[in-house]
């Protein structure tokens, strides 16, 4: 299991979401990447994976409106476009936190 962020930031005037893991140098990601990378229902085909929504949808002033700890190992994220239902772990956001730095 994915260990939790020693921290998190909400960088709204950046758009950015600071994320740091211990012994490591904060990852900065963009809210619109995070958003486009929704996991939920909504966003992504349960059955075959695909995702449905199209990351050049999302609003250039996308605005995290809502943080809420899921257990201890999630975050609930919700956005000013008025979706609250991406559920991130610890584990996804490692994942998209390397995905970006390899962009
Ligand atoms: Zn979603």
């Amino acid at each position: 299991m994915a260990d939790a962020p020693s921290n998190i930031r909400a960088l709204q005037g950046e758009q950015i979401l600071e994320l740091t893991w211990a012994d490591s140098q904060p990852h900065r990601l963009p809210y619109r990447f995070i958003r486009g990378e929704c996991p939920c229902a909504v966003c992504i085909d349960e059955w075959t994976g695909e995702r449905i929504l199209d990351p050049a949808s999302i609003r250039e002033d996308i605005k995290l409106e809502g943080m809420e700890p899921v257990g201890n190992y999630a975050v609930r994220l919700g956005w000013n476009d008025g979706h609250s239902s991406g559920l991130y772990t610890w584990e996804q956001l490692q994942k998209l936190a390397e995905k970006h730095a390899s962009q």
